[in-house]
């Protein structure tokens, strides 16, 4: 057995799944020493999840990546419902849209898995060292709570084991027609027996493989997904439960008559059950079925007999649901099925040193497309706070708000998925006295309103440290909202932008660069690389009320003991490595220029000179329209401050003339840096 010396990073991060990804991603772009591990020899390469929902691609886009997805993906725009008529024939009832239209600037698409996680490594590998590291998996992990505390320590050791290929890859069936072997899903899915253990056992057997190295980290994080061996070594569990339903997966390239092949299509049949038909990517189409006759649940729910599924059962329940049409196809690309258990990890971390995320924390049925893109955004919550922490600007406290923002979340989807999964799997009521059958209005209802939710957008973090937001006793007296952080108000005054929405992510709009002129949404000013952003909305700065209060707050941050200078860095960091200060303003263009504004807002750098890049304007493109901002943000003419997290989540919303406010609400949490003396401490 080999040992090599023990190293000493950040973060480690178990499992290089979207969540994972995720992490490693915030960990490459905010510079933290982090190894991520993946006991598989290989990434995905075709199957699993597909669905990518606006809110992700937003997030995609904050990176840098979101143009890949967008252009290699199929958009899903129009959802038809097919239902039975009077004489049990399934017809199109309805069409609504996919994405409910306004609320991104970007629309669901769907696209495997496979490339969604060749975007991750491709971008990583652009910008840091990090490099997934295969075939390796944890074989045991010791925590010391007494060092849990000290931002310097390393509480956590764990011990990493390397894997021979053989048992770094998963075994795959030979299951299609012509007996050739096609890539399936059962080796995740939750029908298959966890393999941890064997392939823990079997390094321990295969001398080649059994090369061990210890790793010291400051911070672990659990992705490591359904069956995770962190979430195990941590003593958590999931709640909820196993449902009857089965359902399988078939991504073929289909022949067939049925006329909205090409469109997301909800199939309910009279009574053999229900297909969704996703549309792919090179000419793919994902049949989502719901198996009922051959394949039967084992008594008392126990888990289902795998081996009476194969694709062509699969296929044959697709036939009978969608008789008259014909179905079948030539290339099958992968197949799975699954039982859906709809479960919650009782905790997402253990003492904020260990967290768990993505289906470690969350499993539920994957046809609302949400399990990968929530999975994501739980690490896109957790990754710029623990980049903060280690990096010394923030304290510990504000990695509280993970479990308190992420479980809240995962336990509204566990309530949608359990409404949708009934609607969906359910047989279409013959008329209004049949009460076990479903109301087809009632499903097209929940489908519309179920796709606000679906599409991430109306995530909506709770008051804390990081949203300065109406707790549930912090009314005043005279009827103030006020929101407590460590002992410190802060007000907010949502009034002044009623939608910009505490706690929520903060809608786009497009705006002018004050210095060249070119249009780009506001989002896509809002990079992901853990800086907190407060935009000023100033509105005409031709009008002096406005002008003077700009002046004042410019000043105010200017001042050596402002919040941005006790809390950035001395060079070598730059002046915005901790907040970048943006203006947004309504004058005419051409009438104005970034001189107009106070310095604070066109910072001077000996060696780069003006920065042109943080004054943008409410007005006319030449060639993109007018993203009117102002009006569709509904802001006063008061204007007003907005303070955003790093990951566009709205903390605060308060007056022009509210500095002592924003200062109040980065000192609860945020830390001077340390200063370096000589001796280097
Ligand atoms: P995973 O993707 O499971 O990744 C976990 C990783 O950890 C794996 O790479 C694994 O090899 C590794 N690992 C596990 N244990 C260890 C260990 N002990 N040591 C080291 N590494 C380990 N979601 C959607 O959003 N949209 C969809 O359309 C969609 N469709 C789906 C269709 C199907 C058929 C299925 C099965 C799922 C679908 N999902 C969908 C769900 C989605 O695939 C998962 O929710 C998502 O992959 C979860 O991401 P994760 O990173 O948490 O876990």
């Amino acid at each position: 057995k080999q040992e090599s010396s023990p190293q000493y990073v950040d973060l480690v991060i178990v499992g290089a799944g979207p969540a994972g990804l995720m992490m490693a991603m915030w960990a490459a772009k905010c510079g933290i020493k982090t190894k991520i591990v993946d006991k598989r020899g290989t990434k995905i390469f075709n199957g699993q999840a597909d669905g990518l929902q606006c809110r992700t691609l937003e997030i995609f886009d904050s990176f840098g990546f979101g143009h890949r997805a967008w252009i290699e993906s199929n958009h899903m725009l129009e959802i038809c419902l097919w239902n039975p008529d009077k004489d049990g024939i399934i017809r199109r009832s309805d069409r609504i849209p996919d994405t409910i239209p306004g609320i991104s600037r970007f629309q669901q698409v769907v696209l495997h898995q496979g490339r969604i996680e060749r975007f991750f490594l491709d971008t990583i590998e652009s910008c840091s060292d990090i490099r997934v590291e295969r075939g390796v998996m944890p074989s045991k992990m010791e925590l010391d709570e007494s060092l849990f505390e000290d931002n310097e320590a390393y509480p956590i050791s764990i011990r990493l084991r390397h894997l021979s290929e053989d048992e770094a890859t998963p075994k795959q069936t030979a299951t299609s027609a012509n007996g050739t072997v096609v890539q399936d899903g059962l080796f995740r899915s939750n029908l298959a027996p966890d393999d941890t253990q064997e392939l823990l056992n079997g390094a321990k057997l295969n001398a080649k493989a059994n090369s061990e190295e210890i790793v010291h980290a400051k911070y672990v994080l659990g992705a490591d997904g359904a069956h995770s061996w962190v979430r195990e070594q941590l003593g958590f569990k999931l709640e909820g439960d196993s449902t009857d339903y089965i359902w399988g997966v078939l991504d073929i390239v289909p022949i067939t008559d049925f006329p909205d092949i090409r469109m997301r299509c909800a199939i309910h049949s009279a009574s053999e059950g229900s297909v969704m038909v996703i549309p792919r990517e090179n000419k793919l189409v994902r049949l989502y079925i719901q198996l009922t006759r051959t394949e039967k649940l084992g008594e008392g729910g126990s888990r289902a007999d795998r081996s009476k599924i194969t694709p062509e059962t699969i296929l044959q329940s697709a036939q009978r649901i969608m008789a008259p049409y014909k179905i079948t196809y030539r290339k099958l690309d992968w197949w799975t099925a699954y039982q859906i258990g709809q479960r919650v990890g009782t905790q997402f971390s253990f003492g904020e040193r260990v967290f768990l995320a993505g289906d470690a924390v969350h499993t539920h049925s994957p046809k609302a497309g949400q399990g990968m893109n929530v999975s994501m955004q739980d690490t896109f919550n957790l990754g710029w706070k623990i980049a903060n922490v280690v990096k010394g600007v923030s304290d510990r406290s504000i990695l509280k708000t993970y479990q308190s923002e992420r479980r809240k979340n995962a336990q509204d989807l566990i309530d949608f998925d359990h409404r949708f999964s009934r609607l969906f799997s359910g047989r279409p009521a013959k008329d209004v006295m049949d009460e076990e059958g479903i109301s087809m209005e009632e499903f097209k209802d929940a489908f519309v309103k179920g796709n606000l939710f679906a599409s991430g957008i109306a995530v909506e973090y709770g008051a804390s440290i990081l949203v300065a937001k109406p707790g549930s006793s912090t009314k005043q007296g005279d009827g103030t909202d006020v929101a407590v952080h460590s002992g410190l108000r802060v007000i907010s005054t949502p009034s002044l932008a009623p939608k910009i929405e505490l706690g929520k992510r903060i809608p786009s709009f497009k705006v002018l660069n004050q210095s060249d002129a070119r249009p780009s949404h506001l989002q896509e000013l809002l990079r992901s690389n853990g800086r907190w952003r407060v935009v000023t909305f100033v509105g005409d700065i031709r009008d002096s009320n406005q002008a003077s209060k700009l002046k004042v707050l410019g000043d105010k941050l200017a001042s050596p003991d402002s919040f941005l200078h006790r809390f950035t860095p001395p060079p070598p960091a730059r002046y915005d490595d901790v907040f970048e200060l943006l203006v947004v303003h309504n004058t005419p263009r051409r009438e104005t220029t970034i001189f107009d504004f106070p310095p604070v807002w066109h910072p001077y750098d000996e060696v780069d000179g003006w920065d042109y890049w943080k004054i943008f304007v409410d007005d006319e493109s030449y060639h993109e329209g007018h993203g009117e901002i102002f009006k569709n943000l509904e802001i006063s003419s008061q204007g007003c401050n907005v303070i955003l997290r790093p990951d566009q989540h709205v903390s605060y919303v308060g007056p022009m003339e509210g500095y002592e406010e924003l200062d109040k609400f980065f000192s609860a949490f945020m830390i001077p840096p340390r200063v370096t003396t000589k001796a280097g401490t």
